[in-house]
Order: C-alpha cells, then sequence, then structure tokens
C-alpha cells in the first residue's frame, strides 16, 4: 500500500487572484536558502548571531504585503524571533 500523503502546508491556493506576490512554492524556496547560505553563511542578516539548519528562516527585507518581491536581492536569511519580530513590518 503506497501512501501518497504530502504535507505542505504552504501550498498555494488556486483560482484566487492576487494583486501581490505570492509565496513561493516550498521547493523554491528550499533553493534560494541554499544560496543565500553560499552567500551570507549560517549567521542572522538582523541581529548576526548564529543559525543552524533548524533555526534558520528566510525573511523579506521588503515583505510581499509591501510590494516586496520572491527575488534573491529581496531575501535574507534571519533567525526566527527575528523574522517573527519583523512581521509584516518595512525595514528601519
Ligand atoms: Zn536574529
Amino acid at each position: 500500500m503506497i501512501n501518497q500523503t504530502i504535507a505542505n502546508p504552504e501550498a498555494p491556493c488556486i483560482g484566487q487572484t492576487f494583486t501581490r506576490t505570492k509565496r513561493l512554492p516550498p521547493q523554491q524556496m528550499r533553493y534560494r536558502k541554499k544560496l543565500l547560505i553560499e552567500r551570507y553563511g549560517y549567521c542572522c542578516f538582523w541581529c548576526s548571531c548564529d543559525l543552524t539548519p533548524l533555526t534558520i528562516t528566510i525573511d523579506h527585507y521588503i515583505p510581499l504585503s509591501k510590494g516586496g518581491s520572491n527575488e534573491l536581492k529581496n531575501l535574507r536569511l534571519a533567525c526566527l524571533p527575528c523574522n517573527q519580530r519583523r512581521g509584516d513590518s518595512l525595514p528601519t
């Protein structure tokens, strides 16, 4: 018996019209994360703390809800507390 259940909580909503940039599929975010780690190393962009594969997150420098993009130039590596603290706010 084959279990084909795929857990994908970030699956984009099909059929909805978005005027802003959508979140990328998880596999594309993983690829960007790999490129960011090669560029910046395991270091939080905001607080410079050391990150691990378990604590690393991708932060949008300009949030998607504020017109930011999913391009590498708008992505930064951040620890979870920094990412959550920023939320949807613009960089200051
Ligand atoms: Zn941080």
